[in-house]
């Protein structure tokens, strides 16, 4: 018989196999000498019973029978140099996984990628971090792997309706994540392991014969007869093409007033705004665990909170236990944080986004425009970098003050390395915003007694949650809709929301690319 089976176990057990198989059979009604092999296939921490934190384990199970062989997943490759070639601008994870597709339908990936390789990226990001200087051209969303590269690396999607995510942890698998993100019910990576897969990927790609081009800016987009026909580089160099895979992130706000001013419909989308909150990890542990110390064998804990606050959803978001917050504004004069864990997440900080959503009507001017949610982000990533007075330095408050309307008088330690600068952060946020977190807070504080503490800090702005833009496609071709051969692609261009669907959404770009050429 081949069977799958869950069982529930404390933390002590979950490396004791004897312990495990005893479990398995209780579970199955099954004589443990009758279980010949059992395989892991998924994992979670249950913390819903106070005091008593259990994993979660679903294993596949065999009784009186071996395991025929099992498959080892293969990288579908080939060599595509002489092969017709495909143009993807953006080595983000949409950009990586398109290239990595176009391999697998035999076509040519030619990537365009305005920023550095991993190790010179490193370089960038160490100045930002120690002098607060922004490189709009390398920084923490652009370069090799894009956002993804210092990212959390945390490979869920909300929505379980994107697509093939376990070819997507496959992939990753493959170029060198543990297995562990195939059976975690919230798999993560770290950022110390990131810049490694992703290079093993870049040279993958080029080793199959396709091209990586690095310091290469997309400047322009020529369109003859509702056809993509020329690109240009960097503003000098003009390539003949008539497919475009475009993957260039949320924060290229160059690419969408370079569309907008050619002519080539784009659209303003809600997205959301906030703070990074951070606790000590200790406490966080506590909240949920119910316990004093955490348990060697279970992860930093971590939350998710929603609540529905004056017709709006405020909502913690990219949470990284045992984390960083990071400085990741793409323009010199303006602050915008976001956050990072470690593979092992050992930081002794838990910081999550707290953010509210923002509607097209909350930002649309009077002469309304697309580019109207850029005007909107940007001005308050520039009152974030006054209010913090330059280089980095970010407005901060304790959380209990930033609830009690109160300014701190002095700031809690906190991971975020360019510093902090106590403001009142009603002079950075817009009123609807700032009201709503607040009462948020207030309400969280409720459901998390002791979240609302003098120990926690809030930290301005996260304002780069997803694209405030999105460029149409259609839904079956995914062509834009006036432009044969330019595939709108990625978080960017308003299709994804996280590593995961970004990726998914290379995939189905370079599909959609092939069978555009081949139609
Ligand atoms: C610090 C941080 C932590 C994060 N943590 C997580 C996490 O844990 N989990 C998660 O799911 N998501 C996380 N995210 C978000 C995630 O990284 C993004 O959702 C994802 O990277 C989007 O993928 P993308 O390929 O669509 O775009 P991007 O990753 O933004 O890539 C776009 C690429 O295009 C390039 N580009 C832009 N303009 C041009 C141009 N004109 N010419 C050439 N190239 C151009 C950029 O340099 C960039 O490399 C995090 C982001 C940050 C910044």
């Amino acid at each position: 018989m081949h069977t799958e089976t869950q069982i529930s176990i404390n933390p002590e057990f979950l490396d004791n196999e004897a312990e495990i198989l005893r479990c398995i059979s209780l579970q199955m009604g099954v004589e443990s000498n009758r279980i010949k092999h059992f395989s892991l296939r998924k994992r979670s921490v249950d913390a819903r019973k106070r005091n008593q934190v259990v994993y979660q384990l679903r294993y596949e199970v065999w009784v009186d029978e071996m395991p025929e062989n099992q498959s080892i997943f293969e990288l579908p490759q080939q060599n595509v140099s002489l092969k017709k070639e495909i143009y993807i601008v953006g080595l983000g994870p949409a950009g990586l996984f398109a290239a990595l597709k176009c391999i697998e339908l035999g076509y040519k990936p030619i990537v365009l990628e305005r920023g550095k390789a991993v190790r010179e990226r490193r370089r960038d990001l160490a100045a930002l971090n120690k002098e607060g200087i922004v490189n709009p051209e390398s920084n923490y969303c652009f370069g090799e792997g894009g956002a993804g590269t210092f990212s959390d690396g945390k490979l869920y999607t909300r929505s379980t309706k994107r697509g093939d995510t376990a070819s997507v942890l496959n992939i990753l698998h493959y170029f060198g994540a543990t297995a562990d993100i195939t059976i975690d019910a919230h798999p993560h990576i770290g950022t110390n392991k990131l810049p490694q897969i992703i290079q093993n990927m870049r040279e993958k790609i080029i080793e199959c014969g396709g091209e990586v081009r690095f310091d290469t800016k997309l400047t322009n987009v020529f369109v003859q007869a509702d056809k993509i026909s020329h690109i240009e580089l960097n503003g000098n160099e003009k390539i003949a093409t008539d497919t475009l895979i475009l993957a260039t992130g949320h924060s290229a706000r160059d690419i969408f007033e370079l569309l907008h001013n050619n002519k080539i419909a784009i659209e303003a989308k809600s997205f959301a705004l906030g703070v990074r909150v951070e606790h000590p990890q200790g406490l966080i542990d506590s909240l949920q665990y119910h316990c004093d110390v955490r348990h060697p064998n279970l992860p930093a804990a971590s939350y998710s909170l929603v609540k529905q606050i004056l017709n709006k959803g405020v909502y913690s978001f990219c949470m990284c236990p045992g984390g960083i917050i990071c400085p990741s504004a793409t323009e010199e004069d303006g602050l915008v944080v976001n956050g990072w864990s470690p593979s092992k997440r050992d930081s002794p900080f838990a910081n999550s986004g707290m953010v509210v959503e923002v509607a097209v009507e909350d930002f649309i001017t009077k002469n309304p425009s697309p580019l109207d949610g850029i005007l909107f982000q940007r001005k308050i990533e520039e009152r974030a970098f006054i209010g913090g007075g330059g280089k980095q330095v970010a407005p901060a408050l304790r959380l209990s003050d930033f609830v009690s309307g109160k300014v701190s008088t002095t700031l809690p330690d906190c991971s975020y390395l360019p510093g902090l600068q106590a403001t009142d952060l009603r002079n950075v946020l817009p009123t609807f915003v700032h009201k709503r977190l607040q009462e948020g807070f207030r309400q969280f504080g409720q459901m998390m007694k002791g979240y609302v503490s003098n120990e926690a800090v809030v930290v301005g702005v996260e304002s780069r949650t997803s694209s405030p833009v999105r460029i149409p496609r259609d839904i079956e071709t995914f062509m834009h809709p006036t432009v044969k051969g330019l595939f709108p692609c990625g978080e960017g261009a308003g299709y994804a929301g996280g590593i995961m669907s970004a990726a998914i959404d290379g995939q189905k770009c370079a599909a959609a690319a092939v069978r555009f050429l081949v139609s």
